[in-house]
């Protein structure tokens, strides 16, 4: 056989796909050839199917008319979609006990950030013993894609996004831009906005 020249054993780079087949003891894939049979009169006519598909519309659409306090609809805004606990809305800056920013100005939320939305500019805190904190923090939700990756970046949790704000409307762009005095105080009704992680 061409191209087999090797010890028993041991393949080599320049061995045909022939000599590997036959080497490795795989046989080769047989193709068995289907016939494919020709259609009826009725399913090249389409007719029955049609009415089949339009039968399942209508019977759906009766049922639903029939039964409107079943049909799962919510009346929004008035009544809105229960969200999960762990859905990711709009963001927050968490504080420390004392009301201070916990967000030590550290950029990993930003670096992790795939869509560059997040701006910081860290300052020299007062207390001695936090070394920075941010005198800028916004963030552009008209370029956020809500990944949560901020929120898992950051080491001392100072960003959350579990405010379950999803409905986001503005007249100007300007309104998407969430800043620092914005974020610090967006902490939803029940939820503390004291986080005590060291
Ligand atoms: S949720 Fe994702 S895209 Fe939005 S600010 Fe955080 S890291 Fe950036
Ligand atoms: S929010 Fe967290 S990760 Fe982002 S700068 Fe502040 S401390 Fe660092």
């Amino acid at each position: 056989m061409e191209g087999f020249d090797f010890p028993s054993g041991i393949l080599r780079p320049h061995v045909d796909l022939t000599s590997w087949v036959w080497f490795s003891g795989v046989m080769p894939i047989q193709v068995k050839v289907m016939e494919r049979r020709p259609r009826t009169f009725w399913e090249q006519s389409y007719l029955p199917e049609i009415i089949r598909g339009l039968s399942t519309t209508i019977s759906h659409l009766l049922k639903h008319l029939l039964r409107l306090e079943k049909m799962p609809t919510y009346e929004y805004p008035e009544q809105t979609k229960p969200i999960p606990e762990d859905y990711r809305g709009e963001h927050r800056l968490m504080l420390r006990p004392d009301d201070t920013i916990r967000c030590t100005a550290c950029m990993l939320c930003a670096t992790a950030c795939p869509a560059e939305c997040i701006e910081i500019i860290a300052a020299e805190n007062p207390n001695p013993d936090v070394e920075k904190y941010p005198s800028v923090y916004t963030i552009n939700l008209l370029r956020c894609v809500f990944c949560g990756l901020c929120v898992e970046a950051c080491p001392c949790d100072a960003i959350r996004m579990d405010t379950q704000k999803r409905d986001m409307a503005g007249m100007s762009r300007e309104e998407f831009i969430l800043d620092i005095n914005y974020l610090m105080k967006n902490h939803p009704e029940g939820k503390s906005p004291v986080s005590i992680a060291l």
